[in-house]
């Protein structure tokens, strides 16, 4: 890629499983046409109303194997039960077609890419006002067994432990606020760093 190629910035949204991310993320996307999402592989199955290429690139454990030993992966997580990863060439057309790219990922993916790229990331962590109320949004979508429910609060206060690691946090109480706020948050980092991901651009 040549030098003077206008490349956007690395936007990570992460936050436990449950607190509205994807909610968050695709208003976003509606509201500010500078950004475009990452889409992601993954070894979990497809669900109902998911289309592939749209929700996720829905894999089998063996392509995404492939995928990982092709070194096609900026970071990857085990995510209940199920692999996730953000794949470098997806990362690296939305960069530099000059967009803003969002990777909605787990905090374990999250802290990958900003220990790999420190200087380009814009890293939001998006937390409940309670972890009652992330229980009570984990139990209202109804998509999950108790036991899954459980696996989800543990790993929630893991996840909730490492918010410091963050630039910035959201608390997604209200979500008019919250959408609001991080494209506030967004605004201001790219008048503060006009062009962070072009100093990462070998690195995927
Ligand atoms: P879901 O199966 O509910 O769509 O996603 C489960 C979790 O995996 C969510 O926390 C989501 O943010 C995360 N996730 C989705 N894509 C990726 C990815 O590419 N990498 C990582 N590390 N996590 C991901």
């Amino acid at each position: 890629m040549p030098n003077d190629q206008t490349q956007g910035h690395l936007i990570i949204l992460s936050g436990p499983s449950g607190v509205g991310k994807g909610t968050i993320c695709k208003e976003l996307l509606k509201r500010d046409p500078r950004l475009a999402l990452s889409i992601s592989a993954t070894t979990r199955p497809q669900g109902p109303g998911e289309i592939h290429g749209k929700d996720y690139y829905f894999c089998t454990p063996e392509e995404f194997q492939a995928l990982e030993d092709q070194d096609g992966f900026l970071e990857w997580a085990e995510v209940h039960g199920n692999r996730y990863g953000t794949l470098k060439l997806k990362v690296k057309e939305i960069l530099d077609s000059g967009k803003d790219c969002i990777l909605e990922i787990d905090v374990q993916g999250g802290l990958q890419v900003l220990s790999k790229m420190p200087q380009c990331c814009i890293t939001i962590f998006v937390a409940p006002p309670s972890e009652e109320e992330l229980l009570r949004r984990i139990r209202n979508r109804d998509r999950d067994k108790p036991e899954s429910i459980a696996l989800r609060m543990k790993t929630a206060q893991w996840e909730m432990a490492q918010e410091d690691q963050y630039q910035y946090t959201v608390i997604n109480d209200d979500l008019e606020t919250a959408i609001c706020k991080i494209l506030q948050i967004l605004e201001e980092a790219r008048r503060d760093a006009p062009d962070p991901a072009a100093v990462c651009s070998d690195l995927l």
